[in-house]
């Protein structure tokens, strides 16, 4: 399956992308993650992207849409993806048509995670992610770890990201509903949105997901 994943930040999209990429089995592709890598490798890419990201702006697109592309062209993705925080503003939905029209291949659906905003920075304001896999995402109230600031799954330091300040947050929603929504009706008129409610347990969401991905799947 080659799937989207779209919500506003702090919908959990890493967590649901993690869970839901390992139960379809395949990768999880997140632009946020691959940013990250390489600001810790301190690449030139990731030494551009980090200004940007740590003032909770997008990373313009000529840098963000060939990183996302030779992720998507590596052999794993062969077979399908999850796609988590890509595209993000309608010229990377546009680029995206473009890479899977070069390959021969169509998305399946786009997930749509809702959540109301006080719940959002109820959600950014407690997470913590693992020092050695960000897809090890915990909330020090609503999944907390068994021991405080290790990571359950194996054991890495977890910490709060740099851009997951209030002052941030509050951009990155700007940047949300000014240029991320937009791709919403995008690929709605497309027929492939799949929207439901991010709201509950991390289980009884991704339930939630698989039912609602395969029915668009039979429907
Ligand atoms: P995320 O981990 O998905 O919340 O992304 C963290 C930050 O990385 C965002 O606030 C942006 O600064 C940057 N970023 C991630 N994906 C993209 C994208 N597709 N386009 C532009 N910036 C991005």
């Amino acid at each position: 399956m080659r799937i989207v994943l779209v919500g506003p930040p702090g919908a959990g999209k890493g967590t649901q992308a993690h869970v839901l990429a390992k139960t379809l089995s395949i990768p999880h592709i997140s632009t946020g993650d691959l940013f990250r890598a390489n600001i810790s490798q301190g690449t030139p890419l990731g030494l551009e992207a980090k200004a940007y990201m740590d003032a909770g702006r997008l990373v313009p697109d000529e840098v963000t849409i060939g990183m996302a592309k030779d992720r998507m062209l590596q052999p794993d993705a062969e077979n399908g993806f999850l796609l988590d925080g890509f595209p993000r503003n309608l010229g990377q939905a546009k680029a995206l048509d473009e890479i899977l029209a070069e390959q021969g291949i169509v998305l399946d659906g786009v997930l749509d995670l809702e959540v109301p905003e006080d719940e959002v920075v109820k959600r950014i304001a407690g997470r913590r992610l693992c020092r050695n896999d960000g897809s090890h995402v915990f909330h020090v109230v609503y999944n907390p770890p068994k021991v405080d600031d290790v990571c359950d799954e194996c054991g890495g330091e977890l910490y709060q990201r740099s851009d997951d300040t209030e002052e941030a947050v509050r951009v990155r929603l700007e940047e949300y509903h000014s240029k991320t929504e937009p791709i919403i009706g995008y690929y709605a008129d497309q027929g492939l949105l799949v929207t439901i409610s991010a709201l509950g347990k991390v289980g009884e969401v991704t339930e939630r997901a698989i039912g609602a991905l395969e029915q668009k799947k039979t429907a």
